[in-house]
């Protein structure tokens, strides 16, 4: 059993990217060793755990600028079994200043690499899962964060066209599958800020379900102001309000991707026996729904995301 990426991507801004991330590493943290790298200008997911840090001299862009490794970054965060690679301001630079480098977008993959496969044969990894925050737009930051991952999951809106955009976002996978990363797979997709109460709510889950009904996690993510107040006291939810229902719901979730990732405490990479070496195998497709080709995002062809490019179909 090897360690686990995951980057968490939409393009679409404010549709639920960082309180997942945020959510479903806290969440686990409990049963795993976890890292939430933060890889957002905005920040979000570091002051969304109360480490926002203006003297903090070193982040993630400097990880991507290779200024230094990544454990020297890592900070410990109040959820024990949770660590986090902060982020700051710098980063937005970070998408001009890569731009000129070698390997621009496999610059996190390999920071992430000597964490999860330690030289000294006889160590064990230092985490379990990593999850990737990423900023809404598909530039350089997501595109590291997808080159270094093994898994994507998608946050999707409730709201009126929740589905606009999510055909570029299919492309962009398909270009990093075909030429950057074979390994990346599609978790799934998650609904988000879904609201019982409003027909429209109700409507996108049953057109999105319709649209990918492998791909949708059963878990969806209800509107709740727990879940918006946490952020601003620097908890995750499991601490602000373990009880609430978007708690509950991000539970669900956590249960539901490690079923889908065929991982159990019993299995961790962290706990492993020394003998066994820890790879990052290019294929996961046994434990998660991939990106088949020959279907189009409209889901006409079929209910699955993917294959735009390998169809020839207009994005
Ligand atoms: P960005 O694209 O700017 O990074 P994002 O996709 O990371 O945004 P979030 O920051 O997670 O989105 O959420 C956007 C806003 O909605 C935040 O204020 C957050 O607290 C709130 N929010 C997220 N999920 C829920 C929910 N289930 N119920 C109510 N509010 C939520
Ligand atoms: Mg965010």
């Amino acid at each position: 059993m090897q360690a686990r990426i995951i980057t968490v991507a939409n393009q679409k801004g404010g549709v639920g990217k960082t309180t997942t991330a945020v959510s479903m590493a806290a969440e686990l943290a409990g049963r795993f060793r976890v890292l939430l790298i933060d890889l957002d200008p905005q920040a979000n997911a570091t002051s969304s755990l109360g480490l926002a840090d203006p003297e903090r001299t070193h982040s993630t862009y400097d990880v991507l600028l290779d200024e230094v490794t990544l454990d020297q970054i890592v900070v410990p965060t109040a959820i024990d079994g949770l660590d986090l690679a902060p982020a700051d301001r710098a980063l937005a630079g970070a998408q001009i200043d890569l731009v000129e480098m070698s390997a621009r977008e496999h610059r996190l993959e390999r920071a992430i690499r000597p964490l999860l496969i330690p030289n000294d044969s006889e160590a064990v990894p230092a985490y379990d899962l990593v999850f990737i925050d990423t900023p809404p737009s598909l530039g350089l930051l997501t595109l590291n964060a997808l080159c270094a991952s093994d898994h994507v999951l998608v946050p999707v809106q409730s709201e009126y066209l929740a589905l606009e955009g999510l055909g570029q976002l299919v492309e962009t996978l398909e270009l990093v599958r075909s030429s950057l990363n074979q390994r990346l797979g599609l978790i799934g997709i998650l609904l988000t800020m879904v609201d019982a109460r409003t027909n429209l709510s109700e409507q996108v889950v049953t057109e999105v379900r319709r649209h990918f009904p492998a791909a949708t996690f059963r878990a969806a993510i209800p509107r709740s102001v727990r879940l918006s107040e946490a952020p601003s006291f620097g908890r995750p939810i499991k601490l602000y309000d373990p009880s609430s229902r978007g708690a509950r719901a991000y539970g669900d979730l956590a249960n539901e991707l490690l079923a889908r990732l065929g991982m159990s405490e019993a299995n961790a990479p962290s706990r492993r026996g020394a003998a066994e070496p820890v790879t990052l195998k290019p294929s996961d497709s046994a434990e998660a729904p991939t990106l088949p080709p020959g279907t189009t995002v409209d889901g006409s062809a079929g209910a699955t995301l993917g294959g735009q490019i390998n169809s020839g179909a207009p994005a």
